[in-house]
């Protein structure tokens, strides 16, 4: 990745383009099945951007609860985009409403002074219930939930291309029906930065001047566009952190701990005292994070299978 970076071809995409941005920014348009690809620095302004185009100042938009645009953007939703979050229930399994929520939650057009709902944001995989994948047929029922009333459809996708990978379908089956997209370059992928917010080629266009209205037009962009190229490469490798996920959430139950099945590449172990069972996973070198009720590891492309061996190896009999 680095050798591909310095070797970039490069222009100036702020004033005419960059070749290589360009032709990241094509390439994922193709693998999301929509016309037009924005690069941007990261993921909160991908979706900062979209909801900014979907959203005016008293409307509503809908979230499964727990969504990175409802807790981990810093409310940007709300103060850039102007729209008053509300949180699903995750009543269709974890990380998504059901037709029927949507359905309820968009209500109808009220008076002059209620808030208008105007969109539904999907997160697949939800990252805070764990990596969980939203399966095609469900994806499609809520884009037709929201769309039959009224509501344009977001799709979060900055981990998409693991759900693809764990249901053994193209990215683009993921996205039917969203009228944007998200996803990022910089998480399983592994690029040091960069996601993409795509949809019609309208869109697009006013995305980009919306980026730059956030500070996010740079220059010599190919360096970072290089990188996405050489991220992109490597989706099929995300089921290698799957695989290596499972092992150690079977490893962590047989030693008695309360953990998740992992659909992805996230294991969450539910404890009353996180910051207690990360500092002692710290002092055997296994790295974790607070995460909610609970602890959260991750499993990527720098983490072997050996790697997970010894993990479990040095976590040996500590209790969660
Ligand atoms: C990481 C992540 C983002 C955005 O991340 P950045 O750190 O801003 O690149 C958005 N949504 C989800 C679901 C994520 O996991």
């Amino acid at each position: 990745m680095r050798e591909a970076m310095a070797g970039a071809d490069v222009g100036d995409d702020v004033l005419d383009g960059d070749p290589t941005l360009a032709s990241l920014q094509q390439r994922v348009a193709d693998l999301l099945g929509v016309e037009a690809a924005l690069w941007t620095p990261t993921g909160c302004m991908a979706n900062a951007i979209a909801l900014m185009d979907h959203l005016e100042r008293g409307d509503r938009f809908l979230a499964p609860a727990g969504a990175h645009v409802l807790e981990a953007e810093l409310g940007t939703s709300a103060w850039l985009a102007g729209g008053l979050p509300a949180p699903l229930p995750h009543s269709g399994g974890p990380g998504r409403p059901t037709p029927a929520d949507v359905t309820a939650a968009a209500g109808t057009a009220g008076p002059y002074f209620g808030l208008r709902t105007r969109l539904l944001c999907l997160e697949n995989t939800h990252n805070a219930a764990g990596g969980a994948v939203t399966p095609v047929a469900e994806h499609r029922a809520l884009v037709a939930a929201a769309h039959d009333a009224g509501l344009a459809v977001h799709l979060d996708g900055a981990r998409l291309w693991h759900a693809a990978v764990a249901l053994g379908v193209p990215p683009s089956d993921l996205t039917a029906g969203a009228d944007t997209v998200s996803v990022c370059l910089s998480k399983g992928l592994g690029a040091p930065m960069g996601s993409l917010v795509a949809g019609s080629a309208a869109f697009v266009e006013r995305a980009w001047r919306l980026r730059k209205m956030l500070g996010g037009g740079i220059r010599q962009g190919g360096v970072l566009g290089a990188a996405g190229h050489v991220a992109l490469d490597g989706i099929d490798d995300l089921a290698a952190d799957h695989e290596h996920a499972r092992l150690l959430a079977e490893g962590l139950a047989a030693k008695g701990w309360p953990v998740s099945t992992p659909e992805t590449n996230i294991v969450l172990v539910t404890t009353s005292d996180p910051a207690a069972v990360v500092a002692k996973l710290a002092k055997v070198d296994v790295r974790a994070v607070p995460f909610g009720p609970g602890v959260r590891f991750v499993t990527h492309r720098d983490v072997s299978r050996a790697d997970v061996e010894g993990a479990l190896e040095r976590i040996g009999g500590l209790g969660p």
